[in-house]
């Protein structure tokens, strides 16, 4: 029996044991990977980084959808930008109030490939209101003339396409192109390595000074580098605590496996070596 291994540091790896590798290809963008294993259940990954799997996708994509959503419950366009999955989409669909998802992911085959091996997330990727766009993200907040109540930033890391994602132009576009009340929700890295945490400290910055009101909050996913795993919220005029509402996703009826509105304040508590790493840019 093989195993997948990531290295998370030079001097730190991360390891599954494979039941079975079921796809693998090099895209016009990435190396594709898709694997089955004894404890993840299915899980992809891009040029070797563990994207998402079976057992616990659902934290990330909850956590990403259910907090902007239960700030603003009037949110009505949404752009998601990456997401290849589709597990963003999937946890949008389930707003009756979303009147549209345009989902702008650069690598089609990363799509076409988690809808034949990696269905679980892909679920919500032919509800009549999703538009998915085959395209560069950083080009599309460039030049579309779409407005919209929502960003969410379902990247890969600043290496490789997902690169400029993380820049100042990217941001000052994502800002201009949200309405009067918009959010920006990012995938913010995370603080416990060196990698990632410099990653974290250099989009805040650049987010920071865009938006007047900029928060972090945090998620636990195991399979993440550390485990320890951060999210930008951004936003024009509403604060993530302050005016949150009760969850939309409550009144649907939808009974989430993470996100919970307790949770939803809980998440924005940092440790203090995060604050401080935050507060000082
Ligand atoms: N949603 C998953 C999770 O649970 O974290 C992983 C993130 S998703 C697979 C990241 C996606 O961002 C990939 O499908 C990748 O192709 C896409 N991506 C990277 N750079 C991009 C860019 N510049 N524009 C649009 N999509 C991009």
């Amino acid at each position: 029996m093989s195993w997948f291994t990531e290295a998370w540091t030079p001097h730190i790896k991360f390891s599954v044991k494979i039941k079975e590798h079921l796809y693998s290809e090099t895209t016009p963008f990435q190396q594709l990977e898709i694997y089955d294993s004894f404890e993840l259940g299915r899980f992809f990954t891009l040029d070797g980084i563990m994207m998402a799997n079976e057992k616990d996708e659902f934290i990330y994509h909850e956590m990403m959808i259910h907090t902007p959503m239960s700030v603003n419950p009037q949110i009505e366009h949404v752009l998601v930008i990456g997401g290849g999955d589709g597990g963003s989409v999937r946890e949008l669909v389930r707003y009756p109030s979303i009147k549209s998802i345009d989902m702008v992911e650069i690598d089609e085959r990363v799509v076409r490939a988690c809808q034949t091996y990696f269905e679980i997330t892909t679920t919500g990727l032919h509800d009549p209101r999703v538009t998915l766009m085959f395209e560069d993200g950083l080009a599309y907040v460039k030049n579309t003339k779409k407005t919209y109540d929502l960003i969410v930033v379902d990247s890969t890391d600043p290496v490789g396409p997902g690169e400029g994602l993380f820049s100042m132009a990217f941001y000052e576009n994502c800002y201009r192109i949200l309405s009067k009340d918009g959010i920006l929700i990012n995938q913010h890295e995370s603080p416990y390595f060196e990698k990632e945490s410099t990653e974290m400290k250099r989009a805040h910055k650049k987010i920071k000074s865009i938006f007047p009101i900029v928060e972090v909050y945090q998620a636990f996913i195991p399979t993440y580098p550390s485990g320890h795993w951060l999210f930008g919220f951004a936003s024009k005029v509403y604060h993530p605590i302050l005016d949150m509402k009760t969850p939309l996703i409550q009144s649907i009826g939808y009974q989430t496996k993470y996100y919970n509105k307790e949770l939803h304040v809980g998440s924005f508590a940092l440790p203090n070596y995060v604050k401080n790493a935050l507060r000082d840019l």
